[in-house]
């Protein structure tokens, strides 16, 4: 039987890194020579190949033509690799975990994001770690099928379903957390698949790449006291086509009749406003408490337990698609890759 064959993408991030020997400056090192560096790599059963933005860049600057960038890359290759290991900076890594899996539709390959909080030639780094069992969950098979068929996220010994992950430390190497979908491998002394968590969907057609992502959105988390200018402005942005409300605990908002005539005002106008709770664990239950049933009554689409994460990316994607409000809602509220309960 052929080896796995796993394209490793570098697209930036601290991983990628090594200090300059006398300026101790942290630069990116050139990944044509990955196997030079880390050569644990050789030791691995699988055929690996790297491909590099020509200038990586730090997550924080990741957009749209970034994410394109990727989708690209994995959908030339798609037919001669295995499985896919973007390498990425850890900020933004739950974002683009959460756009990609909306983006390739049919995904029948594993997509496993990984980073790490110190970098490669750091002499305690967490990414050869990081990466060595990242290509080895990538390479997983059964006679020639990947095992894992999703976009996922691998940090400190735990595989993540992307969609469902939040960056949620800035020290820890435990730099991430689902804290509404269990983890989909641990690597201990086994690697240990949790099969009941994976994607098993089978697909007739084949991976199609979506492309059409509109980043007219906003977030507007909510706090005691929020004043009227400030939803107003938020409201009133130019184009804005989609807004996340982070609101409390199970989805509730203040009940003051200035915010809710405000939304309602948008909402018939055509802003898709969604409600997502700004608690890290649960999800939204609009009508559970009178503060949040006028939000459903007014037609505020509930963002049940997705992160704020993946619902930006859901955002962008159905925003995407000419579709009717009705539509709309419907398919924000239905989970369509595992990123809501
Ligand atoms: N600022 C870096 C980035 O996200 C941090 C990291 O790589 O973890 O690109």
């Amino acid at each position: 039987m052929k080896k796995p064959k796993i394209l490793l993408i570098y697209t930036g991030g601290t991983i990628g890194m090594v200090k300059d020997a006398d300026t101790g400056v942290l630069e990116a090192f050139d990944f044509n020579s990955l196997l030079t560096r880390i050569p644990e790599l050789k030791l691995l059963d699988c055929d690996i190949d790297t491909v590099s933005f020509d200038q990586p860049i730090d997550s924080s600057n990741m957009n749209t033509k970034y994410w394109e960038a990727m989708a690209e890359i994995i959908k030339v290759n798609y037919d001669t690799f295995s499985g896919f290991v973007v390498l990425h900076g850890s900020d933004t890594m739950s974002y683009s975990a959460s756009v990609l899996s909306f983006m390739l539709e049919n995904l029948e390959k594993p997509v496993i994001f990984t980073g790490s909080q110190l970098p490669i030639g750091d002499l305690r780094t967490d990414a050869k770690e990081n990466l060595i069992t990242s290509i080895q969950l990538a390479s997983l098979h059964n006679d020639g099928i990947p095992i894992i068929k999703e976009v996922s996220l691998y940090f400190e010994y735990k595989l993540y379903r992307g969609n469902r992950t939040t960056k949620i430390n800035a020290e820890h190497f435990e730099a991430f957390d689902s804290p509404n979908y269990p983890t989909i491998a641990e690597s201990g002394v086994h690697l240990k698949v949790n099969h009941e968590f994976l994607r098993k969907e089978e697909f007739t057609e084949r991976l199609i790449v979506r492309t059409q992502l509109d980043t007219n959105i906003g977030v507007l988390k909510l706090f005691p006291g929020i004043s009227k200018p400030l939803v107003e402005a938020v409201l009133n942005t130019k184009g804005l086509k989609g807004l996340i409300i982070e609101s409390y605990g199970s989805g509730n908002a203040t009940t003051e009749k200035w915010f809710i005539d405000l939304l309602k005002a948008a909402i018939d106008k055509g802003l898709h406003i969604i409600n997502v709770t700004q608690c890290s664990g649960g999800g939204v239950i609009m009508g559970k408490y009178a503060t949040s049933a006028q939000l459903r009554r007014i037609g505020v689409i509930s963002g049940k337990d997705i992160t704020t994460e993946a619902a930006a990316a859901k955002l962008m994607y159905l925003l995407g698609y000419n579709i009717s409000p009705e539509e709309f809602q419907f398919y924000f509220e239905k989970p369509l890759r595992g990123e809501m309960t």
